[in-house]
């Protein structure tokens, strides 16, 4: 189905950077917008969304701020089917081949992936948090490898270049965007570069990239740098309800997101309630600390953490981060609390352990989360931080301290 207007989560993201568009609006009314500019920022946070905003921005009729979605531009790029906005993805190897015969400029074939092409823009445009990738159909272990695999090549900037020379059909601009710029190769990225040192006056080269460091520094010199930030949790959290996402579970998932709304959108669709479950399994095994069940808690764990990555270590820490608010302003602490649902469990922690130290205990979540994402082992990981949240956790009421039960 074509998207007949903008989602109403995209357009929450959009005001959570209002002020980065205002400013690109600003610059192109007063006739000083950059030829060449480089989106950059992490992932989910919406750089493809404000990219394609501001290229159909430069492709209305209207000098509004926003694009006027009446002029006949309009019409056309909410679909993203304009003939002046040109979209360049990465391939993967073998997608395309290269025609050459005599003197004749060479040709790109994509016969083999149009139809992938077409299915990506019509959800792109749909919803600009889909993936600006090939989907493969694989897992989300390969789809990550294959980041690395899929590539904009130089044959298809050659190809761009070629439409660069010419005139615009229907606009009075033309608009190129690259999606994952960073994966260009050298060649690639020395072929986009003569363009962007000499762009024609009507050309306007929109580069998207994770990380704008990943490029060669002549490509980013010529370019005018937009680095977009992390979105603030109540931005994702407006979205996500705009989306349908109850409340409560939007206010949990966007304070896990770190920043991102995609993620935040997988966590909130992903059962937050099967997340907190295993994360509470671990938390009283890890109190509990007893050499025969902690195995199966950490093997659970574990699996769990391939879907959520950090987001189950920022789940823990939101819980300490709970139970701390808790002991310290016990039933004031009501309504600051995260998981206001969990308000019974979090108020008996505090009570078990008098004496915890739950500073060092999200410390040692912190760390186990940076250990995980350098690659070591997980189940260590996990054992080594049950160990240390058990003796963080302190001496449990109305035990008698632990010397004495040695005995
Ligand atoms: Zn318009």
């Amino acid at each position: 189905m074509a998207a007949e207007t903008i989602a109403a989560s995209t357009r929450a993201i959009l005001a959570g950077h209002a002020a980065l568009r205002a400013r690109l609006a600003t610059s192109l009314r007063a006739g000083r917008a950059a030829h060449a500019c480089l989106f950059s920022g992490p992932s989910g946070i919406g750089k493809t969304a404000v990219a394609l905003e501001y290229a159909r921005l430069l492709l209305c009729d209207a000098a509004g701020s926003q694009p006027c979605e009446s002029c006949m531009q309009c019409e056309a790029t909410r679909t993203l089917q304009h003939p002046d906005l040109h979209l360049v993805f990465p391939y993967p190897p073998g997608a395309i081949k290269v025609k050459k015969s005599g003197n004749e400029p060479e040709e790109i074939d994509e016969s083999g992936i149009v139809d992938k092409v077409s299915e990506l823009i019509a959800s792109i445009a749909a919803d600009p948090f889909t993936a600006t990738q090939i989907d493969e159909g694989e897992s989300k272990s390969k789809a990550r490898a294959r980041l690395f695999s899929h590539s904009v090549r130089l044959p298809q900037i050659r190809s761009l270049l070629r439409k660069v020379s010419r005139r615009a059909y229907q606009a009075s601009r033309k608009v190129y965007v690259i999606f994952h710029a960073e994966s260009m190769n050298t060649q690639a990225q020395n072929a986009l570069l003569k363009a962007l040192e000499e762009p024609p006056p009507d050309g306007y080269f929109l580069l998207v990239a994770e990380n704008d460091q990943d490029l060669l520094p002549t490509i980013r010199s010529r370019c005018q740098l937009i680095r977009l930030g992390k979105l603030n949790s109540e931005v994702i959290a407006s979205a996500l309800e705009s989306d349908g996402v109850p409340s409560e579970q939007a206010s949990i998932a966007s304070k896990l997101a770190d920043g991102s709304f995609l993620r935040a959108r997988e966590l909130s669709t992903q059962e937050l309630s099967a997340l907190q479950t295993d994360v509470i399994d671990y938390l009283v095994e890890s109190a509990r600390c007893d050499a025969l069940e902690l195995p199966k808690t950490v093997q659970k764990v574990q699996e769990r953490l391939y879907s959520t990555d950090r987001s189950y270590f920022d789940f823990l820490n939101l819980f300490f981060r709970d139970a701390a608010l808790y002991s310290a302003l016990a039933k004031d602490a009501s309504d600051k609390l995260v998981f206001r649902d969990l308000e019974d469990r979090i108020a008996r922690v505090g009570k078990a352990y008098p004496e915890a130290d739950f500073d060092a205990v999200m410390n040692a979540v912190d760390k186990s989360a940076e250990y995980i994402s350098l690659g070591y082992t997980p189940d260590l990981v996990l054992y080594a931080l049950s160990v240390r949240i058990h003796q963080a956790l302190g001496r449990r009421a109305g035990k008698a301290p632990k010397h004495r039960m040695d005995n």
